[in-house]
């Protein structure tokens, strides 16, 4: 579903992503875990081309990320076809970046009406049954300001659903959250992995990882130190720097 190959990004003179090489499988949850400034949201944010690579391939489900291919030379995609590509793709931020002014279900509603054109009640009756799938049908008119962080967490995740996307991007969802509310924003997602969703889960959360992860990658200083099961990664790593960052985060 997600192909990088040798994918390099720099920022004026820092170089981030040095050379990443990583395959996610359809229906994969992929946990991405690593130190504070190792590139992980670089990368995150490249597969949905948010920000552009320097080098290398990137592609989601066959197709190139930002680019189209004639014979041996790559073409700039139009901002209206790079738009078409993050359709497909759903991500969900630390931060839950809910419209204030809209209720949970207008929320949820926005996107599918706005970028696809569909019509309201079409739209009104899929967010329902997704404020219903991740537990809040009875918090739809709520604003975001009267809803908990957790909740608000996953009207964020029930909005990018909305969209129907092919793959999930989250980006330490949890880690803005009080303690007692982040195991509901994580059985959302353990819901979403059993319904076969292709995830890439940026988390500091090892438990989830171990239980719900079907493979796990540490980055530190853009680039893969270990990849492996999680199982195996996090009871048995091989690196020194892994060990060195599990010890620290387990
Ligand atoms: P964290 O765990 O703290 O979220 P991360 O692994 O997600 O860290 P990134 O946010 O990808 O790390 O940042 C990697 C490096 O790239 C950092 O040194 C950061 O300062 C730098 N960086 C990220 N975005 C930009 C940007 N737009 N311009 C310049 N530097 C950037
Ligand atoms: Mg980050």
């Amino acid at each position: 579903m997600v192909k990088a190959e040798g994918v390099h990004k720099s920022f004026g003179a820092a170089h981030i992503l040095k050379g990443i090489d990583l395959e996610v499988a359809p229906r994969e949850v992929f946990c991405l875990v690593g130190p504070s400034g190792s590139g992980k949201s670089t990368f995150l944010r490249c597969i949905n081309h948010l920000e552009q690579i320097n080098a290398g391939r990137l592609s989601v489900d066959g197709q190139l990320v930002g680019y189209r291919q004639k014979g041996d030379k790559l073409y700039e995609l139009k901002d209206s076809e790079v738009a078409l590509q993050r359709r497909d793709i759903g991500m969900v931020f630390q931060r839950f970046n809910l419209f204030p002014h809209m209720t949970a279900i207008e929320n949820v509603m926005e996107a599918p009406i706005q970028v696809k054109g569909e019509a309201k009640a079409v739209a009104r009756a899929r967010a329902e049954k997704l404020l219903d799938r991740v537990g809040l049908g009875d918090k739809t008119k709520n604003y975001p300001s009267q809803l908990s962080g957790g909740q608000q967490q996953r009207v964020a995740i029930a909005r990018a659903l909305a969209m129907e996307p092919k793959l999930m991007l989250f980006d330490e969802p949890t880690s803005a959250l009080d303690p007692e509310l982040v195991g509901d924003v994580l059985d959302v997602m353990r819901g979403l992995a059993e319904d076969g969703m292709t995830m890439i889960v940026v988390t500091h959360e090892m438990g989830f990882a171990r239980e719900v992860g079907d493979a796990l990658v540490f980055m530190d200083d853009g680039v893969v130190v270990e990849s492996g099961h999680p199982r195996d990664v996090l009871t048995n790593p091989q690196q020194d720097r892994t060990k060195a960052f599990l010890s620290k985060v387990l």
